[in-house]
């Protein structure tokens, strides 16, 4: 058997996204024990890293050793007791997971339902907090990458704290390609995901729970039911505030953790807010491309998210195989419509490594000549010079 080389792809989907060679080189690096001190200090830069980006002070901030599914489950085991009811936003598939995870703890989730390509509404969720006045915790998916909404975190959180509920967000798409204020908005449990816009590979999750909510998780009248998620055990390996001895819980995944570690620094070099802009300025430039073609996004202008492109597809054109066909001759990986928009929308990401010129520039020429190849009904030879004027005005 050989060894397996896969291509180099340029991957614009729903995540992953493209991982910079930084990041792919730091994996490389020599593997440590999961207790050396030498990987313990780098655990706790890691931590203020990861502080950095989701803009708060938690103590409890750390990588889940899992894909952005275990960070949202670890959220909802540990904080979710049997008879709890918790508000559920749903606008998308990953608002339904949340629904699952609820229930899955013994409790209850009353559900806050929008239509998939909508934003959340802000009014229904005011009326969920005042008919469920003991509800536990507000849960909602701040991007939703099943259709390219943003949420408005900031009223939803301040909504939540008004009515004496936790805030458990779903931060997998946001962090790092849009705001995420975790103190500035009283966040109390938030989780993201190492390969959409931090651009590190699958994975890990990161993780950060307010002081409030580590005490809820503290005061538990049961056992968290997973042992692998259950906070109160992880953080003897990931905390040592009193200064005890990191214990042993689970061995890490050094060498990925190596990756995010870096994926993060890069984040912290080029500053924050700068990727943001740059998030912000790509999206505008691929918009700028497709409406010169003739296409349109799914989404209002003022819910989109500069990182998750939904494409409303032309009529007539077979949309597989136009991802089949940027798959072969380009290399190019765009995402195919989930659920409620399956067969009406393209996913085009434009997350961490990949929101870049080049990577908008390759894309709408690769669409362009892949649909005028297929006879599709849209105006050539306009996109690349719209997408130009924003990008190198
Ligand atoms: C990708 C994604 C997840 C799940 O992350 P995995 O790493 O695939 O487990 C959860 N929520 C949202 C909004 C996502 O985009």
């Amino acid at each position: 058997m050989p060894s397996f080389n896969p291509p180099l792809r340029t991957l614009m989907g729903p995540g992953p996204s493209d991982v910079h060679p930084r990041v792919l080189a730091a994996m490389g690096r020599p593997t440590l024990g999961h207790l050396d001190p030498m990987f313990v200090a780098m655990m706790d830069e890691l931590k203020d890293l990861m502080r950095s980006a989701f803009r708060t002070k938690n103590r409890l901030t750390i990588p889940v050793s899992g894909p952005g599914s275990v960070g949202m489950e670890t959220c909802f085991v540990n904080l979710v007791e049997p008879g709890d009811t918790v508000i559920v936003c749903q606008n998308g598939a990953f608002g339904g997971r949340m629904k699952e995870n609820v229930e899955r703890c013994g409790a209850t989730a009353v559900m806050v339902m929008d239509d998939w390509g909508k934003r959340i509404d802000v009014n229904k969720v005011e009326e969920a907090l005042k008919a469920n006045p003991g509800a536990k915790a507000l849960a909602f998916v701040h991007a939703e990458t099943s259709t390219g909404v943003r949420a408005d975190a900031e009223a939803l959180c301040k909504l939540a704290n008004e009515h004496g509920a936790l805030t458990i967000v779903d931060a997998v798409t946001s962090l790092g390609g849009i705001p995420v204020e975790v103190d500035a908005w009283g966040i109390d449990a938030v989780y993201s995901g190492s390969q959409k816009c931090l651009s590190c590979t699958p994975g890990l999750s990161p993780v950060s729970f307010s002081a409030r909510a580590e005490e809820v998780v503290r005061g538990r009248n049961t056992k968290v039911q997973s042992w692998f998620m259950d906070l109160n055990l992880v953080m003897a390996y990931w905390d040592s505030a009193d200064g005890a001895p990191r214990a042993y819980h689970h061995t890490a995944p050094i060498n990925s953790l190596y990756g995010l570690h870096e994926s993060l620094v890069m984040l912290d070099e080029e500053g924050i807010e700068a990727a943001w802009a740059r998030h912000a300025k790509n999206h505008q430039a691929l918009r700028a491309g497709l409406e010169a073609m003739g296409l349109s996004l799914l989404v209002d202008e003022a819910d989109r998210l500069p990182q998750l492109n939904a494409v409303v597809i032309p009529d007539g054109v077979d949309e597989a195989l136009v991802r089949k066909t940027l798959l072969a001759n380009y290399g190019l990986e765009i995402g195919a419509g989930l659920g409620a928009l399956a067969g009406k929308v393209w996913r085009i990401g434009l997350m961490g490594t990949s929101s870049s010129a080049n990577h908008v520039t390759l894309c709408l020429a690769a669409l362009e000549t892949t649909l005028v190849g297929m006879g599709a009904p849209i105006t050539a030879g306009a996109s690349a010079e719209a997408a130009r004027a924003v990008l190198f005005n």
